[in-house]
């Protein structure tokens, strides 16, 4: 980051704070050399750290491809899986991080990919949550009926405060 003013590198940074967005940080920062003060907006850059402990940039497409893995055979388009890594993508920046470890992006991705796709979000749950049993995926079959249910009844609620539906008679 070079000073507008002078065009020296060596800048020092006064505050930092994440910008209302929550995707970027504006850096108040002061340059070493003439003492002007500028503010910059820096993009937040989104770190993935593998199991083995190396660090490398989040990419969208390098996220969504377990999911694509995962979805074979079923009816969802590249353009699903795009939206689906632009979802994650935004919910991963909208916490605020900055580096997620890699499974942290695969739970970022279940909940929006479990509204696209059950038997996809079945299969990825499974790498994702270590399903070492039959049982692990009856369990995840029993909270996924569960969430089912509890979305049809929050329609059914609207809908009958909305009075599309009559009370029962009795
Ligand atoms: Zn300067």
């Amino acid at each position: 980051m070079h000073c507008p003013f002078c065009r020296n590198n060596d800048t020092k940074v006064l505050d930092s704070r994440v910008a209302e967005d929550g995707c970027s940080i504006r850096r108040r920062r002061c340059c070493q050399a003439c003492e002007q003060r500028f503010t910059t907006l820096e993009l937040m850059q989104l770190t993935v750290v593998k199991r083995s402990g190396a660090t490398e940039a989040f990419d969208r497409d390098k996220a969504i491809a377990g999911v694509r893995k995962a979805c074979k055979g079923r009816p969802l388009t590249e353009d699903d899986l795009a939206r689906l890594g632009h979802v994650v993508e935004d919910s991963l920046r909208g916490s605020g991080q900055a580096e997620f470890a890699s499974h942290e992006v695969g739970m970022a991705i279940l909940e929006p990919l479990r509204e696209l796709d059950e038997v996809a979000y079945l299969r990825f749950a499974a790498v994702y949550k270590q399903f070492e049993t039959a049982e692990d995926f009856e369990i995840e079959i029993a909270s996924l009926r569960e969430h089912r249910a509890a979305q049809l009844a929050e329609i059914l609620d609207q809908s009958r405060s909305e009075g599309l539906t009559s009370a029962p008679s009795g």
